[in-house]
């Protein structure tokens, strides 16, 4: 169909056409309008930036609808901006949690203890003299600690009586021996705050075993619970099972410091990030990863995030997509996968010069990463990347919307887009960093993200370390056994290896 064609329609023939047009218009219409509220399609395809728009806007129906059943205000002048504020910042109604005064649950397995294990003071608090069991006068404390036992293809729950004497030295001083406590995260009006300790009902392999279900393996608190239960025969509340798994949080926060001091001197590195949400509101995960180090953060899609991650003054190169934030570092590589979906896009479009630019772009590209990466002779390579810039600037003035931003979109971003044809070690494509944000995003669609700020930081934290480990090749059990002996006793964390000892 062109101009010439159209008018030499007759009036009925063009009044059947633009009917035509009409339907297909609104059939279209119907199907962009399409979300999860109005058709079979699930939450999670929902665009982020609606469904935030969506909730406030049920938040504040709640609000007005609240304030007028009160009849201490009339709903049809609320202020807006005051409803917002008030509506985001509210504390629900209901704490999660038991209600103070209802009845507790208690395990009611027998616990079977199967060894006891004696800590006696080992240094006199007033004279430094060594002390020991022989100097051991009465007990001051004992608690059990269940904790998992991992062998040659098997698991086992063992449970151990942890008792604490008092020494008592020489010069005539008692000293107390007690259990370790680490770092702690407090919030203020919450009636316990978050404390590493070793006087915990699940020991540090148990409570790792368990982190690691819920944040690599993304089972849900209740379904953890099952598992023990049904598998390993232990009866744990799923408050000792979440109180597990932030602990480990807590744990991994210092050694995610050591991991970004990793990030700032690395060479290349990977961002990306993907919608996240902290009870309701619209955050964003974000991930750098190196060929060593995988650093998760979670907070808003400000500047100051990646700064948080790759510091000021990083020297190496960034590879990211076409995000602003990234814009302004000099050394870049821009993601060419992202660039070849939205040329194969145009391909697959209607508009016939958009059509033939997508086509060529598309494998001029994908030409180009083959090359580079065989090393082929820069002659061709040359020829190649004067065609694609030629091709984009042919476009670049072209009257379809989407056909014109491409070609500028490679054009003013030109050294990023074509910066490994100079330095064939970078690599062409961000696949690292969004390989790394699959799992955090499959396991976004089933918990619908995390709660509290301190929730979010132990799950970036603790996904961190895992994923770290993973991508090092270590045994993620025995590392993280060992970081959650030494944070409950308060001691410096152990380094992650980088390569696992043959
Ligand atoms: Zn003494």
């Amino acid at each position: 169909m062109d101009r010439e064609r159209l008018r030499d329609l007759t009036r009925e023939e063009l009044e059947e056409l633009t009917w035509q047009l009409v339907e297909v218009a609104r059939s279209l219409v119907e199907k962009v309008k399409q979300n999860s509220t109005n058709s079979s399609r699930p939450p999670s395809s929902d665009d982020p930036y609606r469904r935030r728009d969506e909730r406030q806007k049920d938040r504040n129906a709640k609000h007005s609808s609240k304030v007028d059943a009160d009849g201490s205000a009339n709903s049809g002048s609320p202020c807006s901006e005051t409803t917002n504020t008030e509506a985001t910042s509210k504390t629900p109604s209901r704490p999660a949690g038991k209600r103070p005064g209802m009845p507790g649950f208690w395990r009611c397995q027998p616990m079977v203890v199967s060894c006891e294990v004696d800590h006696d003071a080992m240094v006199c608090a007033a004279c430094d003299a060594t002390l020991g069991a022989a100097q051991r006068c009465r007990q001051d404390s004992a608690h059990y600690v269940y904790d998992l036992e991992r062998t040659a293809m098997a698991l086992q729950i063992n449970a151990a009586k942890h008792r604490y004497f008092v020494g008592r030295c020489t010069c005539g001083h008692e000293t107390i021996s007690r259990p370790g406590t680490g770092r702690r995260s407090e919030i203020e009006g919450r009636r316990r705050n978050l404390q590493l300790t070793e006087r915990c009902l699940v020991g540090p392999m148990l409570a790792s075993f368990i982190a690691v279900l819920s944040i690599r393996f993304r089972l849900s608190r209740q379904k953890i619970q099952e598992f023990l239960a049904d598998w390993l025969g232990l009866e744990l509340g799923t408050a000792s099972i979440d109180r597990c798994i932030r602990e480990f949080g807590l744990a991994c926060e210092p050694v995610v410091e050591d991991l970004i001091e990793e990030i700032r001197a690395a060479e290349v590195v990977h961002l990306d990030e993907t919608p996240w949400y902290q009870r309701g509101t619209l955050l964003w995960l974000w991930v750098a990863t190196t060929a060593t180090v995988v650093v998760f953060r979670i907070g808003s899609r400000a500047r100051e995030e990646l700064t948080a991650l790759i510091g000021e003054a990083f020297l190496g190169w960034l590879v990211s997509d076409g995000y602003v934030a990234y814009r302004d570092h000099p050394r870049r590589q821009r993601c060419l996968a992202h660039l070849i979906r939205k040329a194969v896009a145009l391909a697959e479009g209607y508009d016939h010069a958009g059509a033939a630019f997508g086509r060529d772009l598309a494998r001029d590209l994908r030409r180009l990463i083959e090359k580079v990466a065989a090393g082929d002779g820069d002659a061709s390579v040359k020829r190649l990347v004067t065609r694609l810039k030629w091709n984009c600037q042919c476009h670049q003035y072209e009257v379809a919307d989407k056909v014109r931003a491409l070609a500028r979109e490679i054009l003013n971003d030109w050294d990023a887009v074509i910066a490994f044809v100079h330095d064939p070690t970078l690599p062409p494509t961000n696949n690292d960093a969004e390989r790394a944000l699959r799992h955090a995003v499959i396991a976004r669609r089933i918990s619908f993200g995390t709660r509290t700020d301190e929730g979010s930081r132990c799950y970036a934290a603790a996904l961190s370390v895992i994923e770290t480990c993973r991508k090092r090749a270590l045994d993620v059990a025995t590392y993280a056994r060992d970081l959650f002996a030494t944070a409950r006793q308060g001691l410096p964390h152990p380094p992650i290896p980088v390569a696992q000892p043959p």
